[in-house]
């Protein structure tokens, strides 16, 4: 039976009985069922649902919306490409460093002197954008102001300025925080109880991002989680006459939790005492993380950041909503690469597979910029 007569047949079948007085015909008998499914057998579908979707709901009709891959991929809101992503780099100040971080799989501590090489086949194959995290190795190096924070010869500052000098093309973000230059490990400076001193730990957090954009950075990204951290970068950035050309990404929805410990691990700045509760979110603090972006929004941040980023879609969510006209970024931290690596690897799925489901729940959930440790294999995975 040709479609059209089919049509024709069921237009003309639910007018008789849109007249046929008694129950609603989708009250069927047993007999009903039995001639349902012979008439199913015999070729064709003319079932009441079927009936429902030509003659009335056609909007039930979803599949021919994502048969193709193509047109599966225009579904989404957002399509990963290489320019949302950044890429953390550790860079050390050690001689002639290239160390894979255990804990972090395919991840390096990177000197100076091998930062080229490093970058020259990302760079090559359309990386546009890198995330630098300093990691001082020299001993004696750490103090409680984290004085190497913003030392001219340290290895966040030669990063920027070697960068800037030999990939000019690449978009260079440095984190700001002190937890990797201070003795105790912790993201500011501490008072005498070991608590934080908010206002020193701004004035030197903020100190410490004039530095990096100075030097030429061309986004500083505080994650320290000080109150008024943002309205002081920003305040500063004006005063020097630099805030035209530097953004201001905030870490404003920074959790606490457990998937912080393979970073630490490449960077060196887990603490040496307590932990980062009393000033990261607690997990379950989504009004906490809504004040705290509305916050950084009204202190001048140009970009909202969401960290983790796979256990807080909701956040994301939230920061998407909150920040309608910002761009939204959300970081996936180590401890959820390096779950998806050992999960991959005991055989639960495959790699290349979580990577993208992983990335692309991100953007779904409203972020325009991931921060990902899985960059480089983006890169490659981008092109085919
Ligand atoms: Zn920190």
């Amino acid at each position: 039976m040709s479609f059209s007569s089919l049509v024709q047949e069921l237009s003309l079948r639910d007018a008789n009985s849109a007249r046929r007085p008694g129950p609603a015909p989708s009250v069927s008998t047993f007999d009903d069922r039995a001639s349902h499914v012979s008439r199913t057998m015999s070729g064709y579908a003319s079932t009441a649902a079927t009936s429902v979707s030509i003659a009335g709901d056609i909007g039930s009709q979803l599949h021919g919306g994502y048969f193709h891959p193509l047109a599966r991929s225009w579904q989404s809101e957002r399509q990963l490409t290489k320019s949302m992503l950044i890429y953390p780099i550790f860079v050390t100040d050690g001689e002639d460093d290239m160390v894979e971080v255990a804990s972090l799989p395919g991840q390096f501590q990177v000197s100076i002197s091998r930062l080229t090489g490093f970058l020259e086949p990302l760079v090559h194959k359309g990386l546009r954008s890198v995330m630098l995290f300093g990691v001082p190795m020299k001993p004696g190096t750490k103090d409680a102001l984290g004085s190497a924070a913003d030392d001219p010869e340290g290895p966040v500052i030669q990063a920027i300025q070697l960068i800037r000098r030999r990939f000019p093309q690449l978009f260079i973000c440095a984190d700001v925080c002190l937890c990797e230059y201070t003795s105790h490990g912790h993201c500011g400076i501490l008072r005498d109880d070991s608590s934080l001193n908010n206002q020193m730990s701004v004035d030197r957090i903020s100190d410490v991002a004039i530095a990096y954009a100075k030097a030429g950075a061309h986004c500083v990204a505080p994650s320290d989680m000080n109150d008024g951290r943002i309205r002081a970068i920003k305040l500063k950035l004006i005063e020097e006459g630099i805030a035209h050309k530097t953004l201001l990404m905030s870490y404003s929805a920074k959790f606490s939790g457990c998937l912080y410990g393979p970073f630490r691990d490449a960077a060196g700045s887990a603490p040496s005492f307590g932990d980062r509760r009393c000033y990261q979110l607690p997990p379950g603090g989504r009004g906490l993380a809504r004040r705290a972006i509305i916050r950084d929004m009204n202190e001048g941040a140009d970009i909202i950041m969401v960290k983790p980023a796979g256990q807080y879609l909701d956040i994301i969510s939230d920061a998407k909503d909150l920040g309608k006209d910002l761009p939204i970024a959300a970081y996936q931290v180590s401890g959820e690469f390096s779950m998806i690596h050992a999960a991959a690897k005991a055989g639960v799925f495959d790699l290349k597979a979580m990577a993208f489901e992983s990335t692309e729940s991100i953007l779904r959930a409203g972020a325009t910029i991931v921060i990902s440790y899985f960059t480089p294999q983006f890169l490659d995975w981008l092109d085919n």
